[in-house]
């Protein structure tokens, strides 16, 4: 196939003429033959500006006109065939049919959404009617709703090229809500960004959406998402990606003249705790499954088990034997990126070093193979780095001697994204306390199921308190994540015809 290497600035495309820079493939680490190049000012001031003048035009769409526009992409996207997918694998080395998982899960949220705005129960009105006879004083009628922030820039990661890229959540979320968006294309797979960009414009194109709807910058140097972010005409950022990207454009964004708020979705290391009679009853069954759950994707997911937490026993020390057996012989895939590879192997030598003073040592392998290390609970409680997320198939089984020890490591714990409590029906008494205890801590508290995986659905929440996000009370996944690009206005007095028109 064929990629013409382009700027999408609104229905115009400009090649750009900053620094060339080209993809990698991810099985080969050869250099992929197209040459982007990152936009210039001129690009980025242009695409801002065109976002900011179809504002008032594409807010005022009907609700209709933004469902077929949502439709028409995931219809475009499906058109692209068999040759994304290709396009897909080469850049990120994941597996076809994940890819092929990934395409149905981008289409079905963008028609998700679709649905969503079909009525206007998203709006969440809510009325005070007038009460003329009041005393002392009347009271007007008042009416809450939802509105569109404005335009917005989106920053996807490198681990879903599609679900959380160019048409993933964040997008389907932020033009369902009605507000232009200006999305910042990612180094590690510019080429599947280019394609999907195109599907976006040309179905804003054939749906009738003001020119600025969407654009599509590229850019493999921080300038041109910090030229974004610090742009005044940029009502709201969403990210997601690491902890050093998502803090560095939060901070950005507070010291603008007019702070904005800045969804920031980074890394977790979602951890398990496995009740003793969980670990007795789970057996070798129990262990596969976890095992499959650390190096899922070659464990880059921001969902991924990177902390266990189990009590010191005979069967945990079994446990832990069984799961360093299952870890050492489980598939090797391609890292994402060579950046990616380098920080894995960085993370599992700090963590080899932590844990190497104190605690016995069960690593298996070096870079890029699974990695398993135990500690005590306690070093843990003196030392955060074992809360550090390591993008990739590492994993840290935490041992304590009782549960005061494990719920003050619970409550020294940092937000998370998932918490999940392993537990049999002999466990049941200190499971209810933890999962209450793990409220506070995590945006998704899950029994007897691993984090891995996350539903496209109204009750998800894809969340959770700092440094996991930096904004708990949001979700950036499901059909609640579009109130991170609403806000809610009051009608004082003001009849309800003047009003949805
Ligand atoms: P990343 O390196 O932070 O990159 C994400 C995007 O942000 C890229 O476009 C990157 O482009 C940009 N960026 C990063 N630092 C920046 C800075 N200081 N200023 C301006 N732009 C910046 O993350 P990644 O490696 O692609 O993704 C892996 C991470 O994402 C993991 O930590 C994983 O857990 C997390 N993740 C989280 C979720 C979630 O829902 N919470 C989902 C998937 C993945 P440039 O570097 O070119 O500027």
């Amino acid at each position: 196939m064929i990629i013409t290497p382009s700027q999408i600035i609104g229905y115009r495309n400009s090649v750009g003429n900053g620094s060339g820079f080209n993809g990698y493939n991810a099985t080969t680490g050869e250099p992929l033959p197209t040459i982007f190049h990152e936009a210039t000012t001129a690009d980025i001031e242009d695409s801002i500006n065109l976002a900011h003048q179809a504002f008032p035009a594409y807010r005022k769409i009907s609700a209709a006109q933004k469902s077929s526009f949502l439709d028409e992409i995931a219809v475009n996207i499906e058109a692209l065939g068999d040759e994304l997918l290709t396009v897909m694998h080469q850049e990120t080395g994941l597996p076809l049919p994940r890819l092929t998982g990934e395409r149905g899960r981008t289409t079905g949220q963008l028609r998700y959404f679709a649905q969503l705005l079909r009525n206007d129960k998203w709006r969440n009105i809510i009325t005070d009617g007038a009460l003329p006879d009041r005393q002392p004083m009347p009271r007007p009628a008042l009416i809450q709703m939802q509105v569109p922030l404005g335009p917005v820039v989106i920053f996807g990661a490198s681990n879903f090229p599609l679900a959380f890229s160019v048409a993933g959540g964040d997008t389907a979320a932020a033009l369902a809500a009605g507000c232009p968006v200006i999305f910042k294309a990612h180094p590690a797979h510019p080429a599947t960004c280019q394609l999907v960009g195109n599907a976006i414009a040309e179905a804003a194109l054939k749906t009738g959406m003001p020119d600025g709807v969407f654009s599509m910058v590229h850019g493999p140097s921080h300038q041109t998402g910090e030229k974004l972010v610090s742009h005044k005409r940029i009502k709201a950022v969403a990210f997601t990606g690491s902890y050093k990207g998502g803090k560095a454009l939060y901070d950005l964004a507070a010291k603008r003249e007019e702070p904005i708020p800045v969804y920031a979705e980074m890394g977790s290391v979602n951890p398990v705790f496995f009740l003793p009679e969980a670990i007795a009853e789970g057996g070798e069954t129990l262990v596969s499954q976890f095992a499959a759950s650390i190096t899922l994707g070659a464990g880059q997911f921001c969902t991924n088990p990177g902390v266990f937490v189990l009590m010191a026993n005979e069967n945990s020390e079994q446990f832990i034997n069984q799961l360093a057996e299952a870890l050492s012989s489980a598939a090797i895939h391609p890292m994402l990126t060579k950046g990616i590879s380098d920080a894995y192997g960085d993370g599992v030598e700090k963590q080899k070093k932590l844990s190497g003073a104190t605690s016995p040592l069960k690593n298996l392998a070096n870079n890029n193979t699974a990695n398993l290390i135990t500690a005590n609970a306690k070093d843990a409680l003196t030392n955060p780095e074992y809360f550090e997320e390591v993008f990739g198939p590492a994993a840290v089984g935490l041992l304590v001697n009782t549960y005061e020890e494990m719920f003050e490591l619970i409550d020294n714990m940092p937000g998370q994204l998932t918490a999940t409590v392993y537990a049999a029906e002999g466990d049941n008494q200190i499971s209810g306390e933890l999962i209450e205890q793990l409220t506070y801590k995590a945006g998704r508290v899950m029994m007897n199921n691993f984090p891995t995986g996350v539903e496209v659905c109204d009750a998800m929440v894809h969340g959770g308190p700092f440094p996991a996000t930096t904004d708990s009370r949001v979700t950036s996944v499901g059909s609640t994540s579009i109130y991170r690009f609403t806000r809610p206005v009051c009608y004082q007095n003001i009849k309800v015809g003047l009003l949805l028109a």
